[in-house]
């Protein structure tokens, strides 16, 4: 664990992070949404984008941040980040899960994409295909694998990634929030270490459908996180905008590795096992009920014993 401090970029950008959520140049409504949420395990960056058109797309998403939001809130110091995060989306699904019932919004979803970091502890975890990237000066990699019915025929070989883009198909999801009570979250664990301050990026699809991954991490890594912002979403916009557009830029204080720099740590709980939620409410009776209760049950079982050894004794 080290001390958080400033990172500046090579061009002098500010460490401070940033986040944009555009309508775009074809839609009504904006069906994407951002949050950032400060919790006792942490602080949370989320992007949704929101599907089910009129009818709940963008209820979908405020649903999702709202309960996320909801739930860290609740949260400990002594929970664990991606715990936190990971109960806060699944809370979000049972959510939008039971809000669908409403024939009226049987198809509104959300996918998500979020971020906790607390000190040096960095946990992903996505469903849909709404993506995270960490950029350097050197690379770009996508964190995330997109859910979607394309990325599941370019891992099959069947089309390539620049096909994958433009197919007629390309957004037909295969996970998202609301689908489905069991919700499959994909989740990534990293460190930071000390070395080169990297940055997250967080995305809908409405910037990397029209934006490389060429040009984002150009763009990131010569301005700083706002102006990133605003850049990114222009180019999509001059290029189309056909769908809403929302980036999230974070300066992170270090590089990401998959190592624990401090293994003396306790690992963290198995994040990737999710963990059966069953919730029973049970009832509290009051206390002078209780006691009633129990003088009755006592005096039930002595009674029953009295009569017992009555019994006996009257066939001696
Ligand atoms: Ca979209």
């Amino acid at each position: 664990m080290f001390e958080t401090r400033a990172q500046m970029n090579a061009s002098g950008g500010s460490s401070v992070p940033a986040a944009i959520s555009d309508i775009g140049c074809e839609r009504e409504i904006n069906e994407d949404r951002y949050a950032v949420i400060d919790s006792a395990a942490g602080r949370a960056w989320i992007v949704c984008d929101g599907m089910g058109g009129a009818l709940g797309g963008d209820l979908a998403a405020q649903l999702a941040i709202d309960a996320i939001r909801r739930e860290l809130e609740k949260v400990g110091s002594s929970d664990e980040s991606s715990d936190a995060l990971r109960h806060s989306i699944e809370s979000a699904n049972r959510v939008i899960v039971l809000r669908r019932q409403n024939p009226a919004f049987a198809n509104m979803g959300t996918t998500i994409v979020g971020v906790i970091v607390r000190e040096d502890e960095v946990s992903i975890m996505h469903a849909g295909d709404s993506r995270a990237y960490v950029i350097n000066q050197h690379k770009i990699e996508q964190l995330t694998t997109d859910h979607t019915y394309v990325q599941d025929l370019v891992e099959r070989g069947t089309i390539s990634h620049e096909e994958a883009l433009a197919h007629p198909q390309a957004h037909v999801l295969t996970r998202c929030l609301g689908a489905d009570p069991r919700l499959q979250l994909d989740i990534k664990c990293r460190w930071l270490w000390e070395g080169e301050g990297e940055i997250l990026l967080l995305c809908s699809d409405g910037l990397y459908s029209l934006v490389s991954d060429a040009e984002i991490a150009d763009v990131v890594r010569t301005t700083s996180p706002q102006e990133a912002c605003i850049r990114l979403v222009e180019l999509a916009r001059e290029r189309g905008g056909y769908d809403n557009i929302t980036v999230a830029v974070l300066p992170l204080a270090g590089e990401l590795r998959e190592e624990n720099p401090n293994p003396e740590r306790a690992p963290r709980a198995a994040v990737s096992a999710p963990r059966p939620r069953v919730e029973i409410d049970v009832p509290q009776l009051p206390l002078g009920v209780r006691i009633v209760a129990m003088v009755f049950l006592f005096l039930v079982g002595a009674g029953g014993t009295l009569v017992y050894l009555l019994w006996r004794l009257s066939n001696l």
